[in-house]
């Protein structure tokens, strides 16, 4: 059994004040409040990411959602002061690029959450996907910097929030607009210049960590957004859906979807990137059958712990910007056509473009 996981949600387009969005097997439109009126989130003390998550009474939370930023709303213009670069890529930007991933555990206001136990599980998760991301680029002779949140305090890495709501999760995974309004509202705020000075990096993903089971997934950023969406987080869930109930997410599962953060695209069949026709995908089963971006699951579709027994090939290299050829080259032209990490919204048969050349739909999920 494949598992889906998508990349490449539809995402409201900023155009014309109108909405006008396809989706594909999982109809979506995301609405994006511009009034800067509550989150969904509460948000905790600014200085205490690492607030556990037994203190959920109100009182710890930071309750003036309008403040945090300086009384200013991140929805309208998340990417204020990118450069023309960053734009093209994304937060996260490329793989060869020093970056940091920034963790975000969140719980339900009166339900599923998460305790000290399964943060820790899910923190040795993310050291061994990130672990072997970094193996993974040295096979093509480049020195990965990805710092993620490893359970030392006051990183600046690490939150653990509640979201006033509850999470879709399942097969679906068809989360609320509600939630992914609040997830770029916190992304673009937990974007700081403080920790780009720390880190001495203005690369950022970000990893929400949802307490439910589900169908983990990312949303990227696309070219044609320009200064929108341009915050690129993954949505990892605490239990795969598809498998046994209790059956945490692997270590796979979470780089495969780090690296979308980082432009690899899915290349399995239903991808909804442009250039991954029926026949990439055959040629990359047959050519480089452990590739991650093609499944994540080990022999026989079983859960893989402790360790990856994928690689990436040389194709996700390409897009990542870790070599600049690939076997088959020739053969998939399309897959050239974006720079290295940057997706983009386009489609085989065309966009489908407004008066003002806009494009006003987009790819399926
Ligand atoms: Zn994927």
């Amino acid at each position: 059994m494949r598992k889906l996981m998508r990349s490449l949600l539809p995402r409201l387009a900023a155009l014309l004040g109108a909405v006008l969005l396809l989706a594909g097997c999982a109809p979506r439109s995301l609405t994006r409040s511009s009034a800067a009126g509550r989150s969904p989130l509460d948000w905790p003390q600014a200085d205490s990411g690492s607030r556990d998550s037994s203190s959920s009474d109100g009182g710890k939370f930071w309750d003036g959602w309008d403040g945090f930023w300086d009384g200013s709303s991140g929805s309208g213009s998340p990417a204020r002061g990118t450069t023309a670069e960053q734009r093209r890529y994304g937060s996260a930007a490329l793989l060869a690029w020093p970056s940091v991933l920034v963790s975000v555990y969140l719980d339900e206001a009166d339900g599923a959450s998460w305790d000290e136990e399964a943060i820790a599980e899910s923190r040795d998760t993310l050291a061994t996907a990130v672990d072997w991301i970094g193996e993974q680029c040295a096979r093509y002779n480049v020195d990965a910097h990805i710092t993620c949140d490893d359970g030392s305090a006051d990183s600046g890495l690490f939150y653990h929030l509640t979201y006033n709501g509850s999470f879709a999760g399942g097969t679906d995974s068809a989360e609320s607009d509600d939630f992914y309004t609040a997830a770029y509202d916190f992304c673009a705020r937990l974007d700081t210049q403080e920790l780009h000075d720390r880190y001495g990096t203005s690369n950022v993903g970000f990893l929400l960590f949802l307490p439910v089971d589900g169908a983990s997934f990312t949303i990227v950023h696309y070219m044609e957004d320009g200064a929108d969406y341009y915050h690129e987080f993954s949505c990892l869930y605490r239990y795969d859906a598809y498998t046994a109930p209790d059956a945490a997410e692997t270590p796979a599962v979470y780089a495969h979807e780090i690296l979308h953060l980082f432009g690899a695209p899915d290349l399995y069949e239903g991808s909804t990137d442009y250039y991954v026709t029926p026949d990439l995908t055959a040629y990359v089963e047959e050519t480089w059958p452990e590739e991650i971006m093609l499944d994540t699951y080990g022999p026989g579709g079983s859960m893989v712990y402790g360790g990856i027994d994928k690689e990436i090939g040389p194709l996700t290299a390409y897009r990542l910007g870790l070599c600049t050829e690939f076997e088959g080259m020739d053969r998939f032209p399309q897959v050239t056509e974006l720079p290295a990490g940057a997706f983009s919204a386009r489609t085989p048969s065309g966009d489908v473009r407004l008066p003002d050349g806009a494009v006003a739909a987009r790819p399926g999920a």
